[in-house]
């Protein structure tokens, strides 16, 4: 069966379903063909949201990456 393809947002090239990065937000469906793709877009959304809006949010991400990074590196420290 042949697979559905997407249509990158960015650069408009085609991949098939279960490639590439696709993101459901605010009722509308990102597709990108690659993670490049993602972060040129995920770049210029950020730079037309106001500060203001995306400092608390971007706080809790950093602060859950930051947590996850220390329980990884705690983890693989008692392996050894
Ligand atoms: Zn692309």
């Amino acid at each position: 069966m042949a697979r559905r393809l997407y249509e990158c947002v960015v650069c408009g090239r085609k991949f098939p379903q279960g490639q590439g990065v696709v993101i459901h937000k605010a009722g509308v469906t990102l597709y990108f063909h690659s993670n490049d793709c993602a972060a040129k877009f995920l770049r210029l959304l950020l730079e037309r949201v106001d500060d203001s809006c995306v400092k608390g949010p971007l706080k809790e991400v950093l602060e859950e990456l930051g947590e996850s990074i220390k329980r990884r590196r705690e983890s693989s420290r008692k392996v050894i």
